[in-house]
């Protein structure tokens, strides 16, 4: 294998995303869900603590093909996040964890050690499949929706959305060579693989968006 110094800054992170871990890539799906997971999981506390008055009845998640778009969705009904949150979370504490992510990933042998399996790469693993991220988001508390879209460079445009439902969609738009996972077989391969014992229930169809 090779090995060397390669210092991730912020301009070099995406090609690094899809270089280092390219036998990996299937692993942006359980980021993705876990995620969404988390997101369920912390409204769920927040309406039993009585911080969020709302019903919530039985929250599931859904991933969704779009084969006429390439498109790849996976949707919660969890706490969402407002534009602010967007900015705080994605712009700035997911995309340093995965600039602190690929800096261990680079020195460590990672792959024969199995670092992946232990620390996620996070949201950003998405482009490893993805030449272009949205994310629609509309937060449990009363404010605006949000939608944010970034295509593997440091740019990214965040503005607001007129999505209603509480909750966060992630649209992935896969790249001309990461195909197969706009197959319902693959999808349904891998949703089997990670999520066997995950709390939240999973929908998987190949409905139009
Ligand atoms: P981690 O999950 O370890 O915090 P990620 O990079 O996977 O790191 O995600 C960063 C943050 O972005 C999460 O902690 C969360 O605040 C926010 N986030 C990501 N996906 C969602 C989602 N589906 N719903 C709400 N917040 C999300
Ligand atoms: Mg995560």
């Amino acid at each position: 294998m090779a090995k060397g110094n390669i210092n991730v800054s912020v301009e070099n992170i995406f090609p690094l995303i899809k270089k280092f871990l390219y036998s990996d890539h299937e692993i942006f799906l359980r980021e993705l869900i876990s995620n969404a997971t988390d997101a369920t999981l912390k409204l769920e506390h927040l309406v039993r603590i009585g911080e969020a008055k709302i019903e919530t009845g039985q929250p599931k998640i859904e991933v969704k093909i779009n084969k006429e778009d390439n498109t790849l969705h996976i949707i919660d009904e969890g706490v969402g996040m407002t534009q602010d949150e967007v900015k705080k979370y994605i712009n700035e504490v997911a995309f340093s964890g995965a600039e602190e992510f690929l800096e261990k990933y680079k020195d460590s042998d990672a792959k024969e050690t199995g670092i992946i399996g232990h620390f996620g790469l996070g949201f950003y693993s998405a482009f490893m499949v993805a030449n272009k991220v949205e994310i629609f988001t509309k937060s449990w508390k009363d404010e605006p929706a949000a939608h944010w879209t970034c295509e593997g460079t440091t740019e990214f445009s965040l503005e607001e959305s007129d999505r209603t439902t509480r909750g966060t969609e992630i649209v992935l738009h896969i790249n001309d060579d990461e195909k197969e996972f706009l197959e319902d077989a693959r999808i349904d391969e891998l949703l089997v693989k990670y999520n066997k014992f995950m709390p939240v229930p999973i929908k998987f169809g190949t409905k139009e968006k």
